[in-house]
């Protein structure tokens, strides 16, 4: 995935100190070095997901036929109140795990308002690479709403302690839930965090038509404009979402470069609509993709996306609107884009992070091989197929087993793990 989306068949990946030192055919293994076997498979780039929600993994197939704020309000703010650290880290090595074993390295991730710390050292163990931090919600009326300066003080703190760890592996960002949760002196102390710190601003924009009515209601304006008005806006700012935008906002978006992220699967399962993908990139808005939560897509597999994003837009804006080339690229160097990442990750290239996925193309279900690798991956590929996975270097996955969690385990504690959940919310409890 560099910048002419060439592909190299045949060749070696040779990695060195957790980066790719060299690309080619018929390298040589130096001696001592470690060998991964991937003759009819693609190497490809580490998946990157940048718009998820691991604390919410544990709702999974418990929150179904319902559209987004009633979805918010009835299952996702009682259940995300719930968590405990012991539940809230159940959940997010759950997510990690089925991240892992399906090639996604890199996630932009939007944790719950408490116990943040479950979810980091959770991103630690797994061995992802983590962009995220604590959701910040200051309006009161619902379960998770907390003071301002609380919030601010807490989501500083934890970033100041975690952002850059384990090699830069972990980064910080700011997490306001989505304009209708946050007061404007909220994101206003959001922005100037970002400024001051260098932190990503990850939030939810224009998802649903009844969001953005009330917020055009409640502000005059439309959501994005908003989001401008208070100086958010430009590279450090992530939306996911953006179905329902004004040719206006796209121009706005573009001109700042804040980056979108297509969540189609979510957007589908919520009914909350389908984003005008060909028309922001047209418009020179760079997008990335993402499974978002559990709850409301209900997977976590970025080739389940892919497929998703390289389909759904044809009826609308013709067979060639969305090239399978231009859909991987959303899945890794746009994707490493939107984290601040497009010169570390993304792509295979020397000097890069070793972020890598190998995907088996051997299977019933990509005979035969066509000509373009791209198209395979993105029409016919499944996060099954995925046999091994690197981050900086490390193997995570091998022969399609995951080296740093327990998966088969984390999916056993599961129900007994909601279980749990549901009885606190029985009692009235937040925790
Ligand atoms: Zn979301």
């Amino acid at each position: 995935m560099d910048e002419h989306r060439s592909t190299l068949p045949f060749a070696d990946v040779l990695i060195e100190d957790g980066r790719i030192a060299r690309v080619g055919r018929g390298l040589r293994a130096p001696r001592g070095a470690q060998v991964i076997e991937c003759r009819g498979r693609a190497v490809i780039p580490g998946l990157v997901q940048a718009h998820v929600h691991l604390c919410q993994v544990l709702f999974r197939n418990h929150a179904d036929g319902l559209e987004l704020l009633e979805w918010l309000s009835r299952r996702i703010w009682p259940f995300e109140a719930a968590h405990d650290a012991r539940s809230l880290g159940l959940s997010a090595r759950l997510g990690l795990a089925e991240l892992l074993l399906g090639g996604t390295t890199a996630i932009l991730d939007m944790a719950t308002v408490r116990h943040t710390t479950a979810v980091l050292e959770a991103a630690v163990e797994s061995g992802i690479r983590y962009t995220g931090g604590k959701c910040l919600m200051d309006v009161p009326g619902n379960p998770l709403a907390e003071s301002k300066d609380a919030a601010l003080r807490e989501t500083e703190q934890l970033g100041l302690a975690w952002h850059g760890q384990e090699n830069g592996r972990i980064r910080y960002a700011l997490c306001p839930r989505f304009a209708l949760s946050c007061t404007k002196a909220l994101l206003t102390a959001v922005r100037d965090l970002s400024r001051r710190h260098g932190w990503l601003v990850h939030t939810h924009a224009s998802e649903n038509r009844t969001e953005v009515a009330f917020v055009r209601e409640q502000t005059g304006v439309d959501n994005v404009a908003y989001f401008a008005q208070l100086g958010l806006q430009g590279p450090r700012l992530v939306l996911a979402h953006c179905v329902h935008l004004t040719a206006r906002e796209m121009k706005q978006m573009a001109r700042a470069g804040t980056h979108a992220v297509h969540c189609p699967g979510a957007n589908l399962k919520l009914a909350s609509g389908i984003a005008p993908v060909p028309r922001l990139l047209a418009a020179g808005v760079n997008v990335a993709l993402g499974g978002d939560g559990a709850p409301c897509n209900n997977t976590l597999d970025a080739f389940h996306e892919m497929r998703l994003a390289a389909t759904l837009h044809l009826p609308r804006f013709g067979h060639r609107a969305m090239p399978p080339a231009e859909v991987l690229a959303m899945a890794t160097i746009r994707g490493a884009r939107a984290l601040g990442l497009e010169s570390e990750i993304g792509s295979i290239e020397p000097g890069k992070r070793a972020d890598i996925a190998v995907v088996d193309l051997s299977g019933p279900h990509c005979a035969p091989p066509g000509d373009d690798p791209h198209a395979t991956l993105v029409y016919c590929a499944r996060a099954s197929d995925v046999t091994d996975v690197l981050v900086d270097g490390r193997a995570v996955v091998r022969n399609r087993k995951l080296l740093t969690l327990d998966a088969e385990k984390l999916a056993r504690a599961a129900p007994a793990g909601l279980l749990r959940l549901l009885k606190s919310i029985d009692r009235g409890g937040a925790n």
